[in-house]
């Protein structure tokens, strides 16, 4: 989990790192707007720290600036307000930020709207790069995927690029009905060409490594006449 925390008070932006890296999270900070979007297109972070007054370019500009790049993971961004800047206003704006956080607040606070924002990105799948569910935990970034096993074990699945991607595109939307061309659409893109039936046998050979018993599937399963859905219950951290 990368975090980019963009705050020109250098103490306060010192004290946000030490308790995010803390937490083991991993951080880097810029102290202001132009700097925050230049490591924002680098580093690609799946949090974004962002305070709303600074210098060349205050916050409501980086977040609009953020929200518009395509071609990029769209990070979570938790905003900073200091007391009298018009919160009501900068909420009312609806800036793209995903939650504000007024100063001076606790270490304590910070972290726990930080997890709050990974746990909705968790439970809503969607952009972000670790889906866990009940069963199984898949990170896109890594492109690893475990089973669960009991009393908190795992196993690594051992998956093709194609079942891996299949398995990413079911996670990140339990319960999701698929129809085998907006499978296709995930995994291929515009590069298919042929019978869209191959896509039963990517999810034929997915069921063999992820199923207790492939012939009665517990978590990919047919939907007559349409395709496919996974189920299996999301879960937080
Ligand atoms: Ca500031």
């Amino acid at each position: 989990m990368d975090i980019l925390i963009v705050e020109d008070e250098a103490e306060i932006g010192k004290l946000i790192q030490l308790t995010l890296e803390r937490e083991g999270f991993n951080c880097y900070c810029c102290s202001d707007g132009l700097e925050a979007l230049q490591a924002f297109r680098q580093r690609q972070p799946d949090v974004i720290i962002l305070d709303l007054m600074l210098p060349s370019l205050d916050g409501l500009e980086v977040c609009a600036r953020i929200r518009q790049q395509s071609g990029v993971k769209d990070p979570y961004i938790l905003m900073l307000t200091a007391k009298g800047e018009e919160i009501d206003r900068v909420i009312g704006l609806s800036t793209g930020a995903d939650d504000y956080l007024v100063k001076p607040f606790s270490p304590t606070e910070l972290v726990a709207r930080v997890r709050a924002l990974l746990r909705r990105s968790l439970r809503h799948g969607g952009q972000y790069l670790v889906y866990r569910t009940q069963h199984f935990t898949v990170n896109v970034d890594q492109r690893t995927a475990e089973r669960h096993l009991e009393q908190g074990n795992s196993e690594a699945l051992e998956l093709t690029t194609l079942e891996f991607n299949l398995l990413a595109t079911f996670i990140s939307q339990p319960s999701r009905v698929w129809n085998r061309t907006q499978l296709i659409d995930k995994l291929w893109g515009d590069d298919f060409f042929g019978d869209e039936r191959v896509v039963d046998t990517h999810v034929a050979r997915l069921r063999k490594k992820i199923e207790l018993d492939p012939a009665h599937p517990k978590f990919v399963k047919t939907v007559i006449g349409v395709g496919y859905k996974f189920e299996d219950e999301a879960v937080g951290y």
